[in-house]
């Protein structure tokens, strides 16, 4: 057994967590030990028990004089002992927890930590946590008597729990944890040693340490990202051979598209496009370029041209999109686009197939992925949300052309040190700029008492301006399971019959089949529905110019750039949008972060806000893809982002000199990039 050992070959206490485990990410021992505690219970006053007083929290170690399961009057199980030092003695109580009389026995040696209460004027001892002294010839404890790790949870897998194994781990691996940071660098950058820092997070015998320690994996975290990031590129620039489009033979081909485009291309889409063609037409490495961009700010129409550019140079392109929806619609904006131009489009997504022989234009989810379909000459990709597709499907498709040129976007406000981090591999356009004419979305957190007058306020804006309605049910969990599905049905049926009788609802969610997916949006397109109620799906880039409300329920779950994203969904056309957050919560802390949605309008802005009121796992979490969860580095550290593309910049490329460093970051370079 190693530290690559797979949790569920681990043996037998492993096998049976394996499920639960891997819903935390741990599929291996290491990875058991690189899940870091979040906080530490400060149990490291140990006390006489004489000298305890009532409120304190404390450890007290001695010896069971008596435990015993008693019944409370409500049939309620309680457990009570007597613990005794050579000060003293006190009672202690625990509620339901029978088994523990058959792990403390009278005359065992334990330590106990908690709060101290009291009860009929006595000290009490109220649900301590426990453990056994003098086992295993160890003095050390794990669960009291010192800073106790204290880490998410699952169902099934405690900290207790948790605990007990990576300690375990921790001391049979002794030397199996070897150091991979250069001396110098640890030297330079005052590192703890990879074992002890290990060591210290989990079972800290001090703040001190304990902050070293996380210094120290945070430290490797960002020097890892950055090295893999380099890794990325070199290899990416060592397939020298690219297709060089050319831009002179046709430019006025794509002049004519521009002076057809309904609008005007704002200076930022110009900008980024003449970014993209150079990369284009550059014989030396193929394009890897992010194309980042708020929501609304036209990332779609910039793609088109580049795969415009491809068709004119006898090139195919493909565009891949995350959702089904998202895969329809950009089919359907393309063929207004470009079909005029004698541009041959197609579409496969999971349900239809459409022109997959025969297109220079091929769009659709991971179904263009299928073995089916042939491409002849593919020489674009375009990656709509990038983070939802890993290392390997971009590695398929790919594997489909011969060095295709690869545009990603993303509508992640990703700040640009961020970004150059993590996709450091990959060339950086930002569109920063909203297109002219849009109008600041109006945002209101309404209260609870005024909920019938928002729902009043939405009827007349529906029945006067004949626009349409977005609501969005409350965001329950990741995936969007069955009791997500369950609550929208549910309030969609309230909202049907109480609130809009006179009004066509339709509802949205993930679970749908997709004809009947697609016959709600384009419902909702055409007009003849009022009111889309939804689950946060729509969150990704659906468009719907006569959508002008946004109404969404639980706000306090979404982050600000959530929250801006699905605000994003209206103020598409010309008209006045708003946008409606509702929120039960009481926290003031909680309404003074809606309330930024009312003064602020840009993504970037909103981010950065909830960085630092939330802190970064939280932004990044969940819905918002795009950028891989840090176990323990914050993106808002900027002075070790510095710090660890320094030390990279000095080492790369020279990794072979370092060859446990060098397998570490080919580990990072083939893993996903990305969760999802
Ligand atoms: P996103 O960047 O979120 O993918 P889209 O590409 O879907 O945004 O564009 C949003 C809407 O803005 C579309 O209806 C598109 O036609 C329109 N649009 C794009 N560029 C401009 C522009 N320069 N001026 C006006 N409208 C634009
Ligand atoms: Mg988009």
């Amino acid at each position: 057994m190693n530290l690559q050992t797979p949790i569920r070959q681990a043996g037998n206490i492993f096998t049976r967590y394996a499920g639960r485990l891997e819903k935390l990410g741990i599929k291996t021992l290491e990875d058991l030990l690189y899940y870091f505690p979040f906080r530490y219970d400060n149990y490291s006053i140990i006390s006489k028990i004489e000298q305890v007083q009532s409120g304190e929290v404390v450890t007290i170690q001695g010896t069971v004089i008596d435990i015993k399961n008693e019944y409370t009057k409500r049939w309620k199980r309680i457990q009570k002992a007597k613990i005794e030092d050579d000060t003293g003695a006190i009672d202690v109580t625990w509620f339901n927890q029978p088994f523990i009389l058959s792990i403390i026995k009278k005359g065992d040696n334990v330590s106990l930590s908690g709060r101290i209460g009291s009860y009929l004027g006595k000290s009490l001892l109220e649900s301590p946590e426990y453990e056994l002294l003098g086992l295993e010839n160890s003095s050390q404890t794990i669960h009291t008597g010192r800073l106790v790790p204290i880490y998410s949870e699952t169902k099934g897998v405690s900290s207790k729990w948790l605990r007990r194994q990576i300690y375990k781990i921790l001391k049979e691996n002794r030397q199996n944890i070897l150091e991979y940071i250069p001396s110098s660098i640890k030297e330079n950058n005052d590192l703890m040693g990879i074992y002890e820092s290990i060591e210290q997070i989990h079972f800290p015998k001090s703040k001190n340490l304990a902050e070293k320690a996380r210094h120290r994996l945070a430290f490797d975290e960002l020097f890892l990202l950055q090295l893999a990031a380099r890794k990325r590129r070199s290899e990416w620039k060592k397939n020298l051979e690219s297709h060089s489009f050319s831009i002179l033979d046709y430019t006025k081909d794509i002049e004519e598209l521009w002076k057809k485009l309904p609008f005007e291309l704002t200076h930022a889409q110009q900008r980024t496009i003449r970014e993209i063609f150079k990369d284009l037409s550059s014989s030396k490495s193929p394009m890897n370029r992010l194309l980042e961009g708020d929501v609304g700010s036209g990332k779609t129409v910039v793609a088109s041209i580049a795969m415009y550019l491809a068709f004119l140079n006898k090139f195919q392109s493909v565009l891949m999109a995350p959702t089904e929806i998202l895969a329809n619609q950009h089919y359907q904006t393309i063929l207004n686009l470009l079909k005029p131009a004698g541009v041959k489009i197609g579409l496969a997504t999971g349900n239809k197939k459409q022109n997959t022989q025969d297109f220079d234009i091929l769009i659709g989810t991971h179904a263009v992925l299928s073995k089916k379909i042939n491409f002849k000459r593919l020489g674009l990709v375009v990656i709509d949300e990038q983070q939802r597709f890993g290392v390997e499907q971009r590695a398929i498709i790919r594997e489909k052309g011969e060095n295709p040129h690869f545009l990603t976007m993303t509508a992640t406000p990703i700040p640009r040190t961020i970004a150059l981090t993590l996709y450091g591999d990959l060339d950086l356009s930002i569109l920063d700029e909203m297109p002219h004419g849009r109008k600041i979305i109006k945002t209101w957190l309404v209260p609870p008492q005024k909920r019938q007058a928002a729902y009043n306020w939405i009827k007349n804006q529906i029945l006067k301006t004949k626009t349409q309605t977005f609501i969005i049910c409350p965001f329950i969990e990741e995936s969007e399971s069955l009791q997500t599905v369950k609550a929208a049905t549910k309030e969609y049926e309230r909202l049907k019959r109480e609130v809009f009788p006179n009004l066509k609802l339709t509802l949205l969610h993930g679970k749908l089949k997709s004809k009947e997916k697609e016959n709600a949006l384009e419902n909702f397109k055409s007009g003849k529905t009022d009111i889309l109620v939804s689950t946060p799906v729509v969150e990704v880039g659906i468009d719907i110019s006569n959508a002008t409300i946004m109404m969404i329920e639980a706000s306090e779950r979404f982050g600000l750039a959530q929250l801006h994203q699905l605000r994003g969904r209206v103020g598409r056309g010309d008209k006045q949008s708003y946008c409606l957050l509702f929120t039960d919560s009481q926290s003031g802390k909680t309404i003074e972060r809606l309330k930024a949605m009312e003064s602020r309008q840009t993504g970037t802005e909103l981010a950065e806000l909830d960085l630092k009121l939330r802190g970064p796992g939280q932004i990044y979490g969940t819905l918002q893809h795009g950028v891989p969860q840090l176990r323990i580095a914050s993106f808002s550290d900027f002075t070790l982002i510095e710090k660890t593309k320094i030390e990279a910049e000095k080492i790369f490329p020279n990794l072979k000199s370092h060859p446990s460093l060098l397998e570490k970051v080919e580990n990072l370079v083939t893993k996903q990039v990305s969760p999802d």
